[in-house]
């Protein structure tokens, strides 16, 4: 067994939400902050090393954790430990919105944790402090400088781009990739059910980006297969390389390589689909592993080729804290 599609696309990648908990009130995502509305029954450890076992054995090398915000789950460093000591799993993964970094990545290293991504969308304090709800951007970069100590085998910065917000903000990142080993990515703004209205004043297309670096020398890569949607730019005089992530772009959906996982465990084919599967009565005992192997390979079926963002069908979700980004 493996996980094919109809389409010929191969998933080795999995995104899993551990908690759709969140303490920064990203204005694009939970403007209001965190609203508990049920009982939040997340996945526990068991179950999630349960999950992890099957999907590595289906092929899947590469977990990222994300949320909500991953990092508040007081288990989170046991959560790293059981994705990084799966057997298969070479690359483990989290986003985060960086608050804890400063005083954990030594320890979350330690661990197995290897590759984080961290969000920023703005290098300014005070838009920072705007856009989420937290004047912490001098802690999430020290937090960031911290982790390149440490020696993660990758640091990449995610920056959602927001007209008239952050979109003259190219140099401020060039600058600080100038002579930092680590990747910024500027992620285009999606509809999600909540938020059509911010969504309408603040999206603007990656291509703005693209430009302004094919103007100021930067090579686009080729794109490796398999290797995911986004798109990187490389300079010779740069450590770090610059990344667009354009979900509105033609053929996006062309290059997906992962499935995601809800903190309470169903599966989502995509983040904008319409399905979400329960997984979690398999995850209960380990010898459910083949009969949960089975429903995921039988519902990759149902994977379509594309989303349809462009037609505003955002699918299940109201934010991305609910599914993860
Ligand atoms: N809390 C963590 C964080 O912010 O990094 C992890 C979860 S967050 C949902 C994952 C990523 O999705 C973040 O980089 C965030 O900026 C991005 N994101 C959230 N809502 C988005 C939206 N509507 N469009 C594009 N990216 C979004
Ligand atoms: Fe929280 Fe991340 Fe959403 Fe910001 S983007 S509100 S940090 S889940």
């Amino acid at each position: 067994m493996s996980l094919v599609d109809k389409y010929d696309r191969a998933f080795p990648y999995l995104r899993l939400s551990i908690t759709d908990i969140c303490n920064f009130r990203c204005e694009y995502c939970l403007p209001d902050g965190y609203k508990c509305s049920k009982e939040s029954k997340f996945l526990n450890l068991d179950e999630i090393r349960r999950l992890v076992t099957a999907f590595a054995e289906l092929g899947v090398w590469k977990i990222r954790l994300t949320g909500g915000e991953p990092s508040v789950r007081n288990d989170f460093t046991e959560i790293i430990n059981i994705i990084s000591n799966a057997r298969g799993v070479e690359t483990p993964a989290f986003t985060t919105n960086g608050y804890r970094l400063k005083d954990n990545a030594q320890k979350w290293y330690d661990a197995g944790m290897r590759n984080l991504n961290v969000s920023i969308d703005s290098l300014n304090r005070e838009k920072f402090h705007k856009i989420t709800g937290h004047d912490r951007l001098v802690s999430v970069l020290e937090g960031l400088e911290k982790s390149l100590e440490v020696g993660y085998d990758s640091v990449k910065v995610n920056v959602v781009l927001l007209k008239g917000i952050n979109d003259n903000a190219l140099p401020d990142y060039l600058d600080y990739v100038r002579h930092r080993p680590v990747t910024v990515r500027f992620i285009e703004l999606m509809q999600t059910g909540d938020n059509l209205e911010y969504f309408k004043k603040r999206h603007l297309s990656a291509e703005v980006i693209q430009t302004k670096l094919l103007e100021g020398g930067w090579t686009r890569n080729i794109r490796i297969n398999g290797a995911g949607p986004a798109v990187n730019f490389t300079h010779p005089d740069y450590a770090g390389a610059i990344g667009l992530i354009a979900p509105y772009s033609k053929d996006f959906c062309a290059g997906c390589n992962r499935l995601r996982i809800t903190a309470s465990g169903d599966l989502r084919l995509c983040l904008f689909g319409e399905i979400g599967v329960p997984l979690r009565d398999l995850l209960q005992r380990d010898d459910q592993k083949h009969a949960l192997q089975e429903r995921v390979m039988k519902q990759l079926d149902y994977k379509k080729s594309s989303h349809f963002l462009m037609q505003g069908e955002t699918g299940l979700i109201p934010n991305l804290s609910a599914t993860g980004g």
